[in-house]
């Protein structure tokens, strides 16, 4: 699997923590204390133009199919790119 930079100082790796205590799954840096426990979001590894914080997607109820990306550092909000159809 490949390297996921940290968002927060751009030097460290994330790496997927399993804690057996407390059943939590989430993602810490190897270097800062930058922990994301939306997995779903590092996986994507969808980054945000100004800050490079990983973007969240937040749906909306008015759009069925779609929604909005979100970045939860800096507030940058961007539509939900519609998915194209692969040959
Ligand atoms: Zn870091
Ligand atoms: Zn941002």
């Amino acid at each position: 699997m490949e390297n996921i930079k940290c968002p927060a100082c751009n030097d460290g790796n994330l790496i997927l923590v399993d804690n057996e205590e407390t059943g939590e799954r989430y993602y810490e840096c190897d270097k800062c204390h930058y922990k994301n426990q939306n997995l779903r979001v590092v996986h994507a590894n969808v980054r945000c133009p100004e800050c490079n914080y990983f973007l969240e997607i937040v749906r909306t109820r008015r759009l069925i199919s779609g929604g909005q990306y979100h970045c939860t550092n800096c507030g940058y909000k961007a539509p939900f790119p519609k998915r194209k159809k692969t040959v």
